[in-house]
């Protein structure tokens, strides 16, 4: 094994399938949940058009890997004079329409497994199934008992991607977002598994994935319906890309960054949302971001 071949990760793009409804269609009624159309994706082909909610029965739009609108420069450097600026974090296939939590679900419920490993599907399904899936398997009596520990994970691995969600804990102090750790994956809003490698995702290259962050948007309209449910966000990390506690760290800092909303990547190589990330912690632009999204009123919500 060669430094190189883990040396970059590749996207962990903010993949997210939508699922738009409209009035009379069912999702995520109960023992309807199969009813739920399937989300689109769509690898390497991040300018899908914007969904059209008005008229869109069951419509739904999956991200692409790449974002290219986004990221066509393989990273700027921030200056002085831009050292503060945030960028932007829209969701790219959405017209970069703005992602958030809403504040009544605050705090978020972080549940980190134990090493599980989801079952093992092409990578490129993962993002229209992965949200689905675990919430099926939420409602089982023993969720998880059917799932193997991934290879190269031990309890330290753990603490690495603590500490980087821990990153953005600074946020609490400004009313911004709140969240903390729970031991009940049923009760979690977010939850983090690992994998010791992304099935059919090594790239040319020697690049590979590192971690990947599934959710599913709704308007805050369609939150308030009566067969709205709550679906988590999910969270996979690689053991075998993250072997360094370091990067674990960085890499969980980013993807919990996707999973508070910030869908797009940075453009700066020196923020944590770069999309590959090469720092650890979070820039000042970082933060400007996220103070810019939790202070907006958002278009779409987890
Ligand atoms: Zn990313």
């Amino acid at each position: 094994m060669t430094g190189k071949l883990f040396s970059k990760r590749l996207i962990k793009a903010a993949v997210v399938s939508l699922a738009l409804l409209s009035q009379g269609v069912p999702f995520a009624a109960e023992g309807q949940t199969n009813r739920l159309p399937k989300a689109g994706f769509q690898r390497f082909s991040g300018n899908l058009p914007p969904s059209n909610s008005g008229a869109g029965i069951g419509s739904i739009t999956g991200t692409g890997l790449s974002t290219p609108g986004v990221h066509l420069t393989s990273g700027m450097d921030r200056t002085p004079r831009n050292a503060r600026e945030p960028y932007n974090p829209g969701e790219p296939t959405l017209n970069m329409a703005l992602v958030r939590w809403q504040r009544e679900k605050m705090p978020l419920r972080i549940w980190i497994s134990p090493g599980l490993q989801l079952p093992q599907i092409p990578f490129e399904q993962l993002p229209s199934t992965r949200v689905e899936t675990v919430f099926q398997m939420l409602q089982q009596e023993n969720p998880f008992s059917d799932l193997s520990q991934a290879d190269g994970w031990s309890e330290s691995v753990n603490q690495s991607v603590a500490m980087g969600i821990e990153q953005w804990r600074q946020f609490e102090n400004e009313g911004l977002l709140r969240f903390g750790f729970t031991s009940d994956p049923r009760s979690a809003h977010v939850l983090v598994f690992f994998t010791d490698q992304f099935q059919g995702a090594a790239g040319p290259g020697g690049t590979n994935v590192g971690a990947l962050t599934c959710a599913q948007l709704f308007t805050p309209q369609q939150t308030q319906m009566e067969m709205y449910r709550q679906k988590p966000v999910i969270m996979e990390f690689s053991t075998r890309v993250n072997h360094l506690p370091e990067k674990m760290q960085g890499s969980a800092a980013h993807e919990f960054g996707h999973a508070l909303g910030i869908k797009a990547h940075s453009p700066y190589r020196d923020d944590i949302m770069y999309e590959n990330n090469v720092v650890y912690n979070l820039s000042e632009g970082d933060k400007a971001t996220i103070r810019l999204l939790y202070r907006a009123e958002p278009k779409y919500v987890m």
